[in-house]
């Protein structure tokens, strides 16, 4: 697989005369043709919805577009709730899915009428002190030990912090029954960003089984199950991008194997995806500014990790292609640097790339989640601003880029003080 910028050269130079780079830009066209392959791939579920886990894009124009193609969002912040509200989400389009949560938080996301999915046995009792005990209720849970697809170790459940166990499932299910809840549903996210048809399917016979059982050992009503995040893409150009179709067939699979037969064919599937609606659908565009030729050949931009993390946390690749050079041979082997302190500052190590001159426009592909959202301001560094192009091919800003001022917005009053 070859992967294309959605942009074209001569539309990166359009908008860099308006605005400088580096910017992130999504393609609102790709957003809404995804999110409608969604849809269709679990129109067979009447209830399906899709929360959006605004961690991964929080910016409302994107949250806005989302919901115009029917998803709700899906917060863990009293930030994530107030930016739903203040798009126009209400009940039951928001999902707080949270974790070591603060009781003001649990507070407002019940005053916005959001469903409220507990990380953990001890919140019931805090929750029924802070605000009741809401009609319709979600319990995570956690199986622990490793969750394998095929013999493959997907990720390790047993090591993460989120969720609770299987006796504590059953044991939160009685007490929130006891406290007046009527709707529950089960949550559960057990592997990330999976590039495989198999993950949801198999995480859904899980869940399928544990409600099926819940729902014999507690007499509760249940009536949504969430699949939660996960769905991956394809970073490297070698992958092949999931199939989503495929994805809601093997779920509809275990959806009539399993809940059909025992009677809970009315059980509403949702999903809180994150990575999979917007990362292929975001471009961080930047310039190469700098060349130096040391003990390896380094090509200086002007965005860092402030504006895209994800290579210097986790080491991800991130692919890049140079606009209007898009046919032209891999001949050089760069590492692609930002400018800061830290030598982890690099898009990318050892890359195959066509030669690279001053002024040439990058294009570093799938940063649409987890890229502006990560950023932050070490060095000094400001975060960039934010672009939608459109359907019709224009663009707007739908975030100014910060400036100093921001900056030191929070020292207001406190210059003289040292
Ligand atoms: C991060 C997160 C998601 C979204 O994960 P993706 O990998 O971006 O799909 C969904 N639900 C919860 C609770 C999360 O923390």
């Amino acid at each position: 697989m070859q992967k294309k910028p959605f942009i074209t050269k001569e539309k990166a130079e359009e908008i860099i005369k308006e605005i400088p780079t580096p910017f992130h830009i999504y393609d609102e066209k790709g957003i809404r043709e995804n999110a409608r392959r969604l849809r269709a791939a679990f129109a067979w579920n009447k209830g399906f919805k899709e929360y959006f886990a605004v961690k991964a894009t929080p910016t409302p124009a994107i949250l806005k577009i989302l919901r115009e193609e029917g998803c709700g969002t899906d917060c863990s912040s009293y930030a994530e709730l107030l930016m739903s509200q203040r798009c126009g989400f209400k009940n039951p389009e928001i999902m707080f899915s949270s974790n070591d949560t603060p009781e003001e938080e649990f507070r407002f996301a019940n005053e916005v009428g959001a469903i409220i999915n507990l990380d953990d046995i001890t919140h019931i009792d805090m929750l029924q002190r802070v605000c009741g005990i809401p009609e319709t209720i979600c319990c995570r849970y956690n199986p622990g030990g490793t969750f394998s697809i095929s013999n493959q170790i997907m990720d390790n459940p047993g090591d993460a912090k989120y969720g609770m166990t299987r006796p504590q499932m059953k044991e939160a299910f009685l007490r929130l029954k006891e406290l007046g809840a009527k709707n529950f549903g089960i949550h559960s996210f057990l592997a990330s960003n999976t590039v495989s048809n198999e993950y949801y399917p198999k995480l859904a016979r899980i869940l399928f089984e544990l409600a099926k059982e819940l729902r014999e050992e507690t007499g509760v009503n249940i009536t949504f199950i969430n699949l939660s995040g996960g769905i991956g893409i394809p970073y490297t150009p070698d992958k092949e991008p999931n199939d989503i179709m495929l994805i809601g067939q093997g779920v509809k699979k275990a959806f009539e194997d399993i809940l059909v037969p025992a009677g809970m064919g009315d059980v509403s599937i949702y999903t809180e995806l994150g990575r999979f609606m917007l990362a292929p659908y975001g471009h961080l565009v930047t310039k190469a500014i700098h060349e130096k030729h040391i003990h390896k050949e380094y090509i200086g931009v002007d965005a860092c990790a402030a504006n895209l993390m994800r290579p210097a946390m986790y080491g991800a690749y991130h692919h890049i292609t140079v606009l209007g050079k898009e046919n032209a041979p891999c001949e050089k082997v760069y590492d692609i640097t930002g400018s800061l302190c830290e030598n982890n500052d690099k898009f990318a190590i050892d890359r195959c790339l066509p030669k690279i001159d001053m002024g040439d426009i990058l294009v570093i592909h799938d940063t649409g989640a987890h890229g502006y959202s990560m950023g932050y301001n070490y060095n000094g560094r400001l975060r960039s601003a934010e672009i939608l192009l459109r359907e019709d091919g224009t663009f707007t800003m739908i975030r100014r880029a910060e400036t100093v001022d921001d900056y030191f917005a929070t020292l207001e009053g406190f210059w003289d003080k040292v």
